[in-house]
């Protein structure tokens, strides 16, 4: 959608998406996007910018308010969709719809809240004034492992504080954040505010993210693709914003709750096949607790039930391709051969059924080398390596070696050693005796290569506002001379 209209792609190009669970399934086509047709979303959002900045913050959040209810009356919809082109089951996707209209209501109410302040100076016949105002043309680029939270996380603040946006979603989930944008627009947004455009990466990105007209780029992804957008964003001097992988540590203690340590494992590293960028990928376990804790996750993930997202008895769903899967495979097979043993897990299905699909088992391993691919890379897939640690000094130390510093936890009843690694883990979050549950009022960002600025929560819509010094002489005197 572009001008508020909806458009082919300039050149005539079609993309195919096909379900992860059935690979025989074609999902939809859609028009794949130009180099052509983003020019003319970032024209749009660049003329209307101006008329669009200058409503008030109310009128914007009315507009918000009316964008939830209607993603909310169409979620069944936007959570079929979602579960069938990318992979997860559909009470995952209901949840991420559901936070979807949280985040939307969540700025809607803090819309009217944006404000500047008044500044006494040294001089009495002047005063300051600090404004707060949109940036201007806001990129917003979407991954496709949680497309609608993602894209949804950038579009609520940025259109709260008077931007225009022109959105991109992955060109393998482009369909549930195409009615994501077609919905808020219908919410009552003067043509051109919201665009939305579809396109390969490599193809439109650097028009998109280097185009003179736009002021600032939301970007979620890999970090490798972050460096780049980074990096060409910076000839043009422009705000990013970076949201990038993660390799999370979670450190359990001998005297921590095993029920609920075990619990939090489970649920944050295979929810949605273990494509998160928040969720455990290291897990480092007191040795008291090692040998009991292995065994109690293995047997628990045996029962973990894998299937088409769309069918009611499926806990997890297929990896979202055929390139996600040979990944994980590649990672594993090179911590194999550096001596990690496989305790459960760490092939594909071989049941008919799922033939067509990217399915994967849930996989836990052992003795896992520091210098394989599964401690040095991102894994992006349902497997959990099992380390021990002896003091929690070690264990900080442990959760530290990573490039990555998005999330953490730790899990114990020793306060101390809780707020020791709060201090010390060089993390953007650390959950004690906790784990990652998405909070809209907490900012939600990662330190070290995962990533630059804070979404969601009030820092998430400081990233969608400009500082400026306005000075006001107030008494019609001038300043005198320095002799
Ligand atoms: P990618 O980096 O491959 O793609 C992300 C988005 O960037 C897609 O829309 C992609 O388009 C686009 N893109 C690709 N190349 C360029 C380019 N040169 N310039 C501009 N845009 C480009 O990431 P994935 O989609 O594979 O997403 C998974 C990654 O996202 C994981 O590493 C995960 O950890 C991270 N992530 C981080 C989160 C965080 O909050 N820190 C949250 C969720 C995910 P196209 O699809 O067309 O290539």
């Amino acid at each position: 959608m572009i001008d508020g209209k909806e458009t082919d792609s300039a050149n005539g190009e079609v993309g195919h998406i096909r379900n992860p669970a059935d690979i025989r399934e074609t999902v939809a086509d859609f028009s794949m996007g130009s180099i052509d047709d983003v020019k003319s979303a970032i024209d749009a959002a660049y003329i209307s910018f101006n008329k669009w900045s200058e409503t008030t913050p109310r009128a914007r959040s009315q507009i918000l308010f009316r964008a939830a209810d209607l993603i909310s009356q169409s979620e069944a919809q936007i959570a079929g969709l979602l579960t069938r082109e990318q992979g997860k089951t559909y009470p995952e996707s209901l949840n991420e719809v559901r936070l979807t209209v949280s985040v939307f209501r969540y700025y809607a109410g803090l819309a009217p809240t944006i404000s500047g302040r008044k500044v006494e100076l040294s001089d009495p016949s002047e005063f300051g004034l600090v404004f707060k105002l949109p940036v201007g043309v806001t990129v917003a680029i979407a991954p496709w492992n949680s497309p609608v939270i993602l894209m949804a996380v950038k579009l609520a603040p940025a259109l709260a504080a008077g931007n225009t946006v022109v959105a991109k979603p992955a060109s393998s989930t482009p369909l549930s954040d195409s009615v994501l944008c077609e919905l808020v627009n219908k919410a009552g947004l003067p043509p051109g505010v919201l665009n939305f455009v579809t396109g390969k990466g490599s193809v439109v990105g650097e028009e998109l993210v280097s185009n003179k007209k736009v002021s600032k780029i939301a970007f979620t992804g890999e970090t490798e693709t972050g460096k780049m957008v980074m990096s060409v964003a910076s000839r043009g001097i422009k705000r990013v914003s970076l949201e990038l992988g993660g390799s999370d540590p979670m450190i359990i203690c001998d005297d921590a709750d095993l029920d609920l340590a075990i619990n939090a494992a489970l649920i944050s590293r295979f929810r949605n096949c273990g494509q998160v960028c928040m969720s455990v990928k290291r897990l480092y376990v007191q040795e008291g607790k090692f040998e009991s804790l292995v065994r109690r996750i293995s047997e628990r993930i045996q029962k973990i039930k894998i299937g088409n997202g769309l069918h009611d008895e499926s806990r997890m769903g297929p990896l979202h391709s055929r390139a996600q899967r040979e990944k994980i495979e590649e990672q594993l097979g090179d911590a194999i051969e550096k001596g990690a043993n496989i305790v459960s897990g760490g092939k594909e299905p071989d049941e008919p059924s799922l033939s067509n699909g990217y399915f994967f088992f849930p996989t836990i391993v052992t003795n896992v080398q520091t210098d394989s691919k599964l401690i040095t890379e991102e894994t992006f897939g349902p497997v959990l390596p099992i380390f021990k640690f002896s003091s929690i000094d070690e264990a900080i130390d442990l959760a530290n070696n990573s490039p990555y510093g998005l999330g953490s936890s730790i899990w114990t009843k020793d306060l101390y050693a809780a707020m020791k690694a709060a201090n010390k883990i060089v993390a953007g979050t650390t959950w004690i005796n906790s784990y990652h549950e998405p909070q809209i009022d907490l900012p939600f960002g990662g330190l070290k290569e995962s990533g630059l600025g804070k979404e969601m929560s009030i820092e998430g819509l400081e990233n969608y506002l400009e500082t400026k010094a306005v000075v006001v002489n107030s008494k019609g005197k001038n300043r005198a001379w320095l002799d």
